[in-house]
């Protein structure tokens, strides 16, 4: 087995270690902001040029917004209502919003919070952390009011409601129409798609593009692959390169949604870029995730990387 290797990120504004910014970066970002405020004559744009590494800046606001979460956010009535009523957006909302509740489950200051309970937009599912229960089902799956390629055609459903509003932005801005090739495979279907793929490439090839069972996000109900439908539906692997590709890259976050497996991750997950997959995590936390520059959840929730399995 391969030792895990690093996180190939070279973006340095994709924090790789949750959100304790390094001492040195802060004061180094809050030093470039004073002498910036203190410029006697600057003006907007000169400021913006002067800032030498804007992402810095942009890493700031994260430590700030941490620093306001609550002692013990669990202990809130308003945050016990929503756990009890298995309310996510209303979970997250009592935190603070998408970043605080990050913080607050990095800090280990939400115990209430299980980033391994698959009933929630913010569970985790990877190579090292499988569905527990292994052969978990959504309680609600509903239709996808997508055109399909396959009979697997239903997510959880707020997640099928999400896609249709995302498809039909996507399509008002005039990318065209977006379908669907999966949304949720049962424990036992992807016993069988894994062991397909095992059949045509070979054990490696096969854990390189397709997860075992009991270790797909598609068995949470909160994962769907996309394919591009003007005027035909195509197949999945020529999604990335589609005008409703390239739109959502840049947009699935305004509905909730993030690419989960990008070329920058691979170190990280052990999958492939798959620019077709997506994964619903809810507005609050995909807009974190967005603002933060994330491109990883295990990054964004501080989870060591999951690039193999353990056995
Ligand atoms: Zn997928």
């Amino acid at each position: 087995m391969n030792p895990a290797p690093q996180p190939q990120h070279a973006a340095p504004r994709s924090p790789i270690h949750g959100p304790a910014l390094p001492i040195g970066l802060a004061v180094t970002a809050i030093g470039i902001l004073l002498s910036i405020a203190t410029a006697p004559v600057a003006t907007s744009a000169e400021r913006v040029q002067a800032i030498p590494e804007p992402v810095l800046v942009q890493e700031v606001p994260a430590v700030q917004v941490g620093a306001t979460v609550a002692a013990d956010p669990c202990s809130e009535p308003v945050v016990q209502e929503a756990i009890a009523s298995a309310d996510d957006a209303a979970t997250i909302a009592g935190f603070g919003g998408g970043e605080s509740f990050r913080a607050a489950v990095i800090a280990g200051n939400a115990p209430c919070v299980s980033l391994d309970d698959p009933a929630h937009v913010w569970v985790v599912v990877n190579k090292s952390r499988p569905l527990d229960p292994v052969d978990f089902a959504p309680a609600s799956l509903a239709e996808m009011p997508l055109q399909m390629t396959t009979a697997s055609g239903r997510a959880r459903a707020d997640v099928a409601a999400a896609v249709g509003v995302m498809a039909d932005a996507a399509e008002a801005a005039g990318v065209g129409r977006i379908g669907a090739n999966n949304g949720y495979r049962s424990y036992d279907l992807q016993v069988r798609t894994h062991a397909t793929h095992v059949e045509s490439r070979g054990q490696d090839q096969a854990d390189a593009a397709s997860a075992r069972a009991g270790h797909s996000e598609h068995q949470t109900g909160l994962a769907l692959d996309l394919v591009a439908c003007s005027p035909q539906c195509g197949g999945i692997e020529a999604f990335g390169a589609t005008a409703q590709g390239a739109w959502v890259a840049e947009h699935a976050w305004e509905h909730g949604f993030i690419v989960r497996y990008e070329q920058v991750g691979t170190g990280v997950t052990g999958y492939q870029p798959e620019p077709w997959h997506l994964r619903y995590i809810g507005t609050e936390l995909a807009a974190a995730y967005h603002d933060g520059g994330f491109h990883t959840l295990e990054e964004f929730f501080g989870l060591p990387a999951a690039p193999d399995y353990a056995h």
